[in-house]
């Protein structure tokens, strides 16, 4: 990785650096983070002869060779400064909660309407909603595209971001044409390595934020940053990472809590991570105290199935979506949760 002296390299600069690695057979990737551009060598960048002619360039601060599968992930990456935003919130300065309904009902837009505004009341920052959804029944709701349009018209009326699940490139396509501020990338998705290219490249010279939720079933935390890795390889530093609970399930839970790795994935990378207490345990009855607990553990954020009428959702809505009451409280208190968390430090 290339940490120029300057916020980012001239053209005729990174033609330079780029003829130089392609002699090693490696390739250049910016990355642009919020304070400076820094330059990843893509290939096989322990070429010493490489790194010494790197080195030696007037405009090269240094060259980091950090060991990591992740190394733009990596907590002693540059990118550790990289700051995202979201419905403006820098995460890792406040709580950001995203809230909303698992599933858009294209026949019945209101509910979305009314559940849009209900977060918003509750204290929100951003709203989701499932536009195209994974189900594991076939024959079950799979979602349709023109709830995209229903996302897009909550967002003109509440001003609220929004987040929808992507499931394949054509959702992708459609979802950023439509101008969706968080792509979410699902459980059962997470290791689909040719998705994660795909987000790679589409959002690449975007500001659009990832919402990358851990695999379902449980794996290394090096498996889930290395898969982040995989989308901000491309240029866009703006992952969240999303633990979601785990299979095989805790007796009794949807999956197996998981708010718990957030000090040990905090310890790796600098990735924001935004807990889903809603798919962990699966029951609205028990999403409030996960949520405090996500707080707990030092989670910058909350994803948290909501309905203005959780019986007449859709998808995992009846389940285990919050009523506006409901999620205002868990909003309330696990803003008290950061609090402590975070006291106000006086000089
Ligand atoms: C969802 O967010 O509604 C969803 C399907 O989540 P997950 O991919 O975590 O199961
Ligand atoms: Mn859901």
């Amino acid at each position: 990785m290339i940490l120029p002296k300057s916020h980012r390299l001239t053209a005729e600069q990174v033609a330079e650096i780029t003829q130089i690695v392609a002699e090693f057979g490696c390739k250049i990737q910016p990355i642009v983070g919020a304070v400076r551009t820094i330059y990843a060598i893509v290939g096989d960048e322990r070429d010493e002869l490489m790194i010494n002619r790197l080195e030696g360039l007037a405009y090269v601060e240094r060259i980091d060779r950090i060991q990591s599968p992740f190394k733009l992930m990596d907590k002693r990456s540059d990118l550790a400064s990289h700051r995202m935003g979201v419905g403006g919130v820098t995460l890792g300065e406040e709580l950001l909660v995203i809230a909303g309904q698992c599933t858009i009902d294209p026949k019945n837009p209101n509910y979305f309407y009314e559940t849009a505004e209900a977060v918003k009341e509750a204290g929100a920052q951003a709203l989701r909603g499932g536009v195209w959804k994974p189900r594991t029944n076939p024959y079950a709701f799979q979602g349709d595209a023109k709830s995209l349009d229903i996302l897009m018209e909550a967002h003109r009326r509440t001003g609220l971001p929004v987040d929808a699940e992507v499931m394949d490139e054509s959702h992708v396509r459609l979802a950023l044409d439509a101008g969706v501020h968080m792509l979410q990338v699902g459980a059962r998705n997470a290791l689909n390595y040719s998705l994660l290219r795909a987000i790679g490249r589409a959002v690449a010279e975007r500001d659009t934020v990832v919402l990358l939720k851990r695999g379902l079933h449980m794996g290394s935390l090096s498996e889930f940053i290395s898969a982040a890795e995989y989308i901000v390889s491309f240029g866009n530093p703006n992952v969240i990472l999303c633990p979601r609970g785990t299979s095989p399930a805790l007796d009794g839970y949807r999956n197996h809590p998981d708010e718990s790795i957030t000090p040990l994935l905090k310890e790796k990378t600098w990735a924001p991570v935004v807990v889903d207490p809603s798919h962990s345990v699966g029951k609205a009855a028990y999403v409030p105290a996960c949520a405090l607990a996500a707080v707990a553990y030092g989670a910058d954020g909350l994803c948290i199935e909501a309905h203005v009428e959780p019986a007449k959702g859709l998808g995992d809505d009846p389940k285990q979506a919050l009523a506006p009451g409901a999620l205002a409280d868990t909003i309330a208190q696990a803003r008290q949760m950061w609090a402590l968390r975070h006291p106000i430090k006086t000089a």
